[in-house]
């Protein structure tokens, strides 16, 4: 039969059914319901369902539609077309806010030239009265003909009153406007910069780095580039660069509203409904909760706190804050660095640098005395964690921070469920404190196959297999939380999918996946990108599962994750997202 002839029978039967049963006066009567599809629970049995019920927000029973069309009276339906119900995706680390801001960003990568860059800026033209920071973002002069650095004189004709940034792509040089100079007092600030100002615009290498300009503490200088009259050229180089985006005005609220919003549209189209976001200020936080109030707020925003000497007196002076949507109960601190800058900290030196161990961000003993103030504030404490020995030291002060608690209130230290964010090259030896104190390893699985192309460079073959070992983490504890780390990855929560499953890039590179044996089974990514994710905010009897009672976030596929082959999962079609029963993708323009 065909699919047009099964939904006409289909429609008739509810219509005959609705008739017949609708006059039964003890039925009860409930928003909508979701049918001829395949639901997905995500319930202990991982059970799947042809109908889901919902009601003010909420799941009230699945089943066949027969039984639900016995027992409830329907004021809407929604035909699932023969596709796929999931909970709504739960990304459990990434960078929602932030995200939103890059999109009101220009995008640059690409531009062939200087007259290319300043085209794309056009667009923004139309209101001279706008003088809030215009930025852009991902240009490369050694991809234009004539690979020279640009002078601001366009800039300055073209933006007389906004201030205009615009950063190379590898962020080490900015070419600014008159404007951007004067707002930010650059001239009179720049003095105190160690780089010395240079009048050699032409002496700047390939890598926009300065020539033999490297400044008094030889190399982290800074460059202002000059005209051959003194003037600045508007190109500024490392601490100059770094100077003048400190003069930035922090964008405010109204700002944040407008990027938050726009984060969320974004998201919802992949089918997101609740995002972890990791490292949020007090005005990030404001315009979260002025949203929430407007009722504009439909991602579920579970908010880790950065963890700055300022915000950490004002937070942990509060109890955890949670309403419908936002959720603040943590902080996130940064133990080391990245492994790609040779910046994690490892117990032995680098593979592919000498005598090179990478660096703290965050010292051990500061962590540590953070730690208790925690515990005790009842916050949860999430460290960014990718070397195998910031693993090891935030395990071991994690573990003692948690016992003592534990004994100081007779709970148990697994219930306070702190996280190591990345967990990303974590020693054999320390495995077992994961599991002895409940520990949580966060995990992305975008990041092993977006770094398996060199991450054995920088480890060597010994400790690769310590890396991004996510089938040996899920097994500490039994459950894993999978996020993405967006905007690093892409947003869409699919790729988490294939990267865990497969382990392979969209080419099928390598053959048989990287490292295979840490392969997640489908049962387990699904999990950890609803259920798991979801217990690692405290939130699992509300979020990532179809139970009575909890939220219906739900997201509708054409594809099923559980059978579907790779490239079959990689362009799968998000048809309908919804927050709390509301429909928010497709976006219906309110
Ligand atoms: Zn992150």
């Amino acid at each position: 039969m065909s699919g047009r002839g099964m939904r006409r029978i289909l429609r008739a039967f509810l219509l005959v059914a609705a008739l017949y049963l609708g006059g039964c006066r003890d039925k009860m009567e409930v928003d909508c319901l979701y049918f001829n599809g395949t639901v997905y629970l995500l319930d202990s049995a991982f059970s799947r369902t042809q109908a889901l019920a919902v009601t003010e927000g909420r799941v009230v029973d699945a089943g066949d539609l027969r039984t639900l069309l016995i027992r409830y009276h329907f004021k809407d339906s929604v035909d699932l077309k023969g596709g796929y119900l999931y909970p709504g995706f739960i990304d459990a680390h990434c960078h929602f806010v932030g995200y939103g801001k890059s999109l009101g960003e220009v995008d640059l990568r690409g531009t062939r030239s200087w007259e290319e860059v300043v085209k794309r800026l056009m667009p923004y033209l139309s209101n001279p009265n706008d003088t809030s920071w215009l930025i852009g973002r991902g240009w490369d002069q050694n991809d234009w003909a004539l690979q020279e650095f640009p002078d601001r004189a366009l800039l300055d004709s073209l933006f007389p009153r906004r201030p205009v940034l615009l950063s190379r792509v590898d962020g080490h040089a900015v070419v600014v406007n008159e404007s951007a100079l004067r707002a930010t007092q650059f001239e009179d600030n720049s003095k105190h910069f160690t780089g010395r100002a240079s009048t050699r615009g032409a002496g700047v290498d390939r890598d926009g780095r300065g020539v033999g300009d490297s400044g008094s503490d030889g190399g982290a200088g800074g460059e202002a580039v000059r005209r051959r009259d003194g003037s600045l050229s508007g190109v500024l180089i490392d601490k100059a660069a770094d100077l003048i985006q400190t003069g930035i005005p922090n964008p405010g609220i109204s700002a944040w509203k407008k990027a938050i919003l726009a984060a969320q549209r974004a998201c919802h189209a992949v089918g997101l409904t609740s995002v972890q976001d990791a490292g949020l200020d007090e005005q990030q936080l404001e315009a979260l909760r002025a949203l929430e109030e407007g009722g504009k707020l439909s991602m579920g925003v579970y908010a880790m706190v950065s963890a700055t000497p300022d915000q950490l007196m004002r937070y942990l002076s509060r109890p955890p804050y949670r309403s419908q949507q936002l959720h603040i109960r943590s902080f996130k601190f940064l133990a080391d660095g990245a492994l790609g800058s040779r910046g994690a900290r490892l117990l032995e030196p680098y593979n592919d640098r000498e005598g090179h161990v990478g660096l703290w961000v965050t010292s051990p003993d500061t962590l540590a005395y953070y730690a208790p103030l925690l515990a005790r504030a009842g916050y949860q404490m999430n460290t960014h964690c990718i070397g195998d020995a910031a693993n090891r030291a935030v395990l071991q002060l994690y573990r003692r921070s948690l016992l003592a608690h534990a004994q100081s209130t007779g709970t148990k230290p697994a219930s306070a469920r702190w996280r190591i964010e990345h967990a990303q090259v974590v020693h054999p030896d320390d495995r077992a404190i994961f599991r002895a104190v409940g520990i949580v390893p966060s995990v992305q699985p975008t990041h092993a196959t977006s770094d398996m192309y060199w991450a054995s460079e920088r480890l060597g073959p010994q400790r690769l297999p310590h890396a991004y070992a996510y089938r040996d983490l899920l097994l500490l504890n039994g459950w894993l939380p999978l996020g993405t780390d967006f905007p690093v990855e892409e947003i869409s929560p699919l790729k988490t999918f294939l990267s865990a499953v497969f382990r392979t890039d969209s080419s099928g590179f390598p053959k048989g996946g990287f490292l295979p044996k840490q392969a997640l089974t489908r049962r387990q990514a699904l999990r950890g990108m609803t259920d798991w994710a979801a217990r690692a905010a405290f939130e699992e009897d509300e979020r990532g599962r179809l139970l009575p009672g909890m939220n219906a976030d739900l997201v509708w596929l054409d594809t099923d994750l559980m059978s579907a082959g790779y490239s079959e999962i990689r362009t799968a079609k998000v048809l309908g997202t919804w927050s709390r029963g509301k429909r928010v993708h497709p976006y219906s323009g309110k």
